[in-house]
């Protein structure tokens, strides 16, 4: 079933929903399974699974000299959403970047997704590689979210690269895509950047689903602000619990968002590390509830392998 049909169908209620992240490579499925089995009592109705463009590693060649190699080090995205979908029956929602693919690749992967009968997608466009300094698409790829999504819904009325190809099987694809509350980092402001929303929505996509945010107030005038923009489509708050002191500082360097002043306060009142997480996870249940309250489709959190906490805060809100 389709991501927006079940928000369709849940009318009114919350429904929530958990995203994970393949296994570094070496790693096994067990590692995902032990995340989502404890999960399973909140009954998501889908599961998200990130994909992840290949990094350069320098690796010591037999000369002793480094040499700079592409390797992916998460791999297994659909193979993942297979066995979840296999394990628990629950449907699962691809993430599919831009980067590292070329227009072809997509097609293919979207096909290979479509016969699994797959019928979601996260379609975003990935950062840079760590060496890039800023993202750099596949030669014959795609250079913005917004034309994965083009590509998809050419997909979805039956519309291949191929122009010899005729009558193609129509795909049936629901899109999700990024949005961000706080702006993405590279935009040059909010309004510039609500306006690329806007295009994916345009494109064809379904649904939204932000970055984390820590203020429910930046939340609340993201979905005020789309609205005015004529984004009428579901919107899809992301929440990740902060658990560690240090993420004061690492989670607004690596996701571009604020810590709310209230936030920072009741983390320096706290003398050790065990503390800190009891504040994340009150903050999380407090952000959940109100966000509930507001009558938001559905809670997604960012399980980022830290089953115990997601539970604990799923408990109390659900
Ligand atoms: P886009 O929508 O393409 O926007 C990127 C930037 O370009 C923005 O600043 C936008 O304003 C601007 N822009 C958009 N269109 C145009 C245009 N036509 N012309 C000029 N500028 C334009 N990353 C991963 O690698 N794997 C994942 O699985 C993953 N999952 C994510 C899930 C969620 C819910 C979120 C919020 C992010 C996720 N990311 C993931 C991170 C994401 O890839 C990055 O935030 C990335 O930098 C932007 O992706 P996007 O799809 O929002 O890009």
């Amino acid at each position: 079933m389709k991501v927006t049909e079940y928000f369709e169908k849940a009318e009114d209620k919350t429904l929530i929903s958990f995203e994970v992240l393949p296994p570094l490579k070496g790693g096994s499925m067990k590692s995902i399974f032990d995340v989502l089995d404890p999960l399973m009592e909140f009954k998501p109705p889908f599961i998200d699974v990130t994909y992840h463009r290949e990094e350069y590693v320098y690796q010591k060649n037999a000369n002793g000299y480094y040499e700079k190699t592409s390797i992916r080090k998460r791999p297994g995205t659909v193979g993942i959403c297979a066995a979840i979908m296999h394990r628990y029956g629950v449907d699962a929602v691809p993430h599919l970047i831009c980067g590292g693919f070329t227009k072809e690749d997509t097609e293919n992967a979207l096909i290979d997704l479509n016969f699994l009968n797959i019928n979601n997608v996260l379609a975003i466009r990935g950062d840079a590689r760590k060496f890039d300094g800023r993202f750099i698409a596949e030669e014959g790829g795609h250079n913005y979210a917004v034309d994965l999504v083009k590509q998809i819904a050419h997909m979805n009325a039956g519309g291949y690269l191929d122009s010899n190809i005729e009558n193609g099987a129509r795909t049936n694809f629901c899109i999700g895509v990024a949005g961000y509350p706080e702006k993405h980092f590279e935009a040059p402001n909010f309004q510039t950047d609500l306006k690329f929303t806007k295009e994916k929505i345009d494109a064809g996509a379904d649904y939204i689903v932000t970055q984390m945010f820590f203020d429910n107030q930046n939340f609340f005038a993201y979905v005020k602000a789309c609205r005015e923009a004529g984004i009428e489509v579901p919107i899809v708050p992301g929440l990740k619990p902060l658990t560690k002191l240090y993420q004061l500082k690492s989670l607004p360097r690596m996701f571009y968002v604020n810590m709310p002043e209230a936030l920072v306060k009741e983390l320096e009142k706290v003398s050790k590390p065990a503390m800190a997480k009891e504040v994340g996870i009150e903050w999380c249940i407090e952000q959940s509830k109100e966000l509930k309250k507001f009558g938001v489709p559905c809670l997604h959190y960012y399980t980022m392998g830290d089953v115990d906490t997601i539970k604990r805060i799923a408990r109390e809100v659900y």
